[in-house]
């Protein structure tokens, strides 16, 4: 799970990351509001959205005016702000970060994230921070400092000098980025965090080291452990699609295809998206029902799947253990009826009540095609997509 910005800040002041002031507004008079309580001449409004890049689309703006300042938070609230994050569609913003604005020496990179190779937090920095990390690994590889935090010890002052060294700090600075340093893997840690990424991390003209940009995502896996992060979900910056399976307990993942599939377990799912994949088509989604499920979980698996408008053709794929062909069956026929499906439908059953889910089908009367194996079924879907495309 993704956080904002300025709730990102507040986690890393706890752990004694030091940010500019600031404060959230949600109108154009907010926004001159909050700048008239922070010093200064100058103030940044930051959209808050779950995407980096702001800057370059518009999200970020230096004013040094009231009219600015309105100006600013006018065209930014509201408005789908697209990032080459967030997808042509991009994310609403409907909250402002009004800040202090920074006077910038040096910009740092800085990011802690879970390196797979060494099973380890693995901390990567560079000192040609502000361009997004690609652009760095593309531009400047030479620069990047990589260095793996073991876990037995954690974070050590000495590995945090290393890398502030590393960097090229000035020795005076090295205490101020050491703190900054081992605040982000504590918190990283303390927090079950997957990635802290601080772009820019910038040493200011008054020779401070301040965050002036952050982003925390977390292990979804581990938040029951944190119910003051948990709060923090903001579902108007996820995947509609998802956020309205998640909320129904169904195993779910927005894809770009056509084709809707409702499959148990998540290794067969896999499989059927590259089956669809092999015949010609496009999945639409990731879906596994689990197993024992009940003829309603299947009526709302197929909410779920018809919930993304580019659906155009639906398999459902069951290899039943736990689960009952006849309970899946009756959930797929409920559903063709109260859904009032009229898009093409192939179901596959294989398993445990097979011959009773089989015959419930056959007996429905309904349009529903069946087929005995996965590849059977996948190519009958695809060509069932593509004939009702064409027609
Ligand atoms: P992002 O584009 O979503 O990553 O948003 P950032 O918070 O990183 O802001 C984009 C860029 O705006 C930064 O890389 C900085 O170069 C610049 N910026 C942000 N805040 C300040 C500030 O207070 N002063 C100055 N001079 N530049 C800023
Ligand atoms: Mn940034």
């Amino acid at each position: 799970m993704d956080i904002h910005e300025y709730q990102a800040k507040e986690l890393l002041t706890r752990f004694g990351v030091n940010i500019p002031r600031g404060g959230i507004a949600y109108s154009p008079e907010q926004a001159v509001y909050r700048a008239s309580e922070l010093s200064g001449e100058k103030w940044v409004v930051k959209a808050q959205i779950h995407s980096g890049a702001r800057g370059k689309a518009g999200g970020v703006r230096i004013c040094s005016s009231e009219e600015e300042l309105s100006e600013a938070a006018s065209w930014m609230l509201g408005r789908k702000l697209v990032t080459h994050q967030t997808g042509p569609q991009g994310k609403l913003v409907s909250r402002l970060y009004i800040e202090e604005a920074t006077t910038i020496a040096q910009e740092i990179y800085l990011a802690f994230v879970m390196d797979r190779t060494e099973e380890r937090v693995m901390v990567v920095a560079s000192a040609q921070g502000g361009m997004e990390i690609e652009d760095i690994s593309a531009n400047e590889p030479d620069s990047i400092i990589r260095s793996v935090v073991d876990p037995a010890v954690g974070m050590q002052a000495f590995q945090a000098r290393e890398i502030a060294f590393s960097l090229g700090l000035d020795p005076a600075l090295i205490p101020q980025a050491v703190k900054t340093i081992t605040g982000c893997y504590k918190l990283m840690e303390e927090m079950d965090a997957n990635m802290v990424e601080i772009n820019p991390l910038v040493v200011t003209a008054s020779g401070e080291i301040v965050a002036l940009d952050g982003k925390l995502s977390f292990d979804d896996n581990a938040l029951f452990r944190h119910p003051e992060i948990s709060e923090l979900r903001d579902k108007s910056q996820e995947d509609p699609r998802e956020t309205f399976a998640g909320d129904r307990g169904l195993n779910y993942i927005g894809l770009d295809g056509e084709i809707g599939c409702i499959v148990n377990g998540a290794g067969l799912a896999m499989a059927t998206l590259d089956m669809i994949k092999m015949a010609g088509g496009d999945p639409a989604n990731f879906l596994d029902v689990g197993g024992g499920a009940s003829p309603d979980r299947v009526l709302m698996s197929f909410k779920a799947v018809l919930n993304d408008k580019n659906v155009e053709a639906i398999l459902v794929n069951i290899f039943a253990g736990i689960n009952r062909c006849d309970w899946i069956a009756e959930g797929v026929i409920r559903a063709v009826k109260e859904l009032e499906l009229t898009m093409p439908l192939v179901v596959r059953l294989s398993g445990t009540n097979v011959d009773e889910g089989r015959k419930l089908i056959a007996e429905s009367g309904l349009n529903i095609q069946t087929a005995e194996t996965l590849a059977d079924a996948a190519e009958l879907v695809v060509g069932a997509w593509k004939s009702a495309r064409a027609n």
